[in-house]
Formats: C-alpha cells, sequence, structure tokens
C-alpha cells in the first residue's frame, strides 16, 4: 500500500531512548503532520471496518493507543475503552499482571465497562515483545468479552510479539 510507505517516510527513531542499546520509534512524528495523521487514521478505520463478524468495541492500551482508539471508534459508532497502568481508573476494576523489562506492571479496566460477549479490537501504537498486547488480550477475557483483532501501526518484527499474542494481530508497518 503506497499510503502506508508514505506514513512510513515520515516516522522518525531515536537511538538509545529510554535507555542505551534501544531503538526507540516515535509516533508523534505522524501526528505533527496533520494530513499524514488523517492518511493513517483513514487506513486504521479501513482496516477495523474489514474486521468480521464486525467489532463491537474499541479497547486503547496506555497511553498511544488512546491516540487513535477513539478515532476509530467515533467512524464505527462503537464504545471506546481504555486500558490503564494501575491507579489511574476509578471505580471498581478488573486487572492483569504482566511482565516488563524491569519487573512486574499491572494494566486495568473499568468493570463492565464493555458488554459480556462483545467483540473488541485492541489498539496500541507499536507491538514489541507483545507482553503490553497479551495482557490486554487477558483483561479483554477477564472482562468477559472476546477479542475479535489487535490491531497496531508499527510491528517490530525481529522480536516476534506476534507469535506471543493469543489473538490475530493487524500491523500497518512492519519494521
Ligand atoms: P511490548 O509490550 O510489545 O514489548 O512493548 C509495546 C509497548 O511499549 C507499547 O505500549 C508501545 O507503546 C511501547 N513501546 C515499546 N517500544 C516502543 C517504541 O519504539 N516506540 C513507541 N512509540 N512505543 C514503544
Amino acid at each position: 500500500d503506497e499510503r502506508i510507505a508514505q506514513i512510513q517516510e515520515q516516522l522518525k527513531s531515536y537511538p538509545n531512548f529510554p535507555k542505551k542499546g534501544i531503538l526507540f520509534w516515535d509516533i508523534f512524528s505522524i501526528l505533527n503532520k496533520p494530513d499524514y495523521y488523517r492518511l493513517l487514521r483513514d487506513i486504521l478505520v479501513e482496516e477495523a471496518k474489514k474486521i468480521s463478524p464486525p467489532i463491537e468495541c474499541v479497547a486503547g492500551l496506555e497511553a498511544r493507543g488512546f491516540l487513535f482508539g477513539p478515532l476509530i471508534s467515533l467512524e464505527l459508532n462503537v464504545p471506546f475503552v481504555p486500558i490503564r497502568k494501575k491507579g489511574k481508573l476509578p471505580g471498581n476494576l478488573l486487572s492483569v499482571c504482566y511482565s516488563k523489562e524491569y519487573g512486574p506492571d499491572v494494566l486495568e479496566i473499568q468493570e463492565g465497562s464493555i458488554e459480556h460477549g462483545k467483540r473488541v479490537l485492541i489498539i496500541d501504537d507499536l507491538l514489541a515483545t507483545g507482553g503490553t498486547m497479551v495482557a490486554g488480550c487477558h483483561l479483554i477475557k477477564k472482562a468477559g468479552a472476546n477479542v475479535a483483532a489487535c490491531l497496531v501501526v508499527i510491528e517490530l518484527e525481529g522480536l516476534k510479539g506476534r507469535d506471543a499474542v493469543p489473538d490475530n494481530v493487524i500491523s500497518l508497518i512492519k519494521l
């Protein structure tokens, strides 16, 4: 897809961020150019509309999943639900522990925020090892819903995160 190649050209990377040896891909290098952000939104919406049977909810992973999830949910006229790091959401919560590079972390979702049995699209900016997306999938299932697909803008293929994720992964830019 020529449009994806155009977006990829805008993408900036930063060596040794946030620590030595990591090459960080900065999604904001696309968002600061409205024409490319809009193009990216259009492609994400197209991908979400292709999913069959249709998705009934979009869940965004903190923080950069929040930059894309609501754009998709509005176009498809389905609810947007946040999945956040521990301690950020009010009310009764469901939580899942997962391990990050520096130790354990926790993701949370509000109880009752997704209706049981709904088909959920989980979105994030980037799939690396897959640890975050795997935790997201578990949380959706803990809430009694189903993961229709996991959508990311960027997939770091070498890290094989896709193999760790129990559900279908859709990625636009493969690096
Ligand atoms: P994983 O859990 O798959 O190893 O890491 C993915 C999570 O870390 C995502 O939530 C993503 O936002 C963040 N992440 C890891 N590496 C990068 C990167 O190079 N660029 C950006 N924008 N996010 C990253």
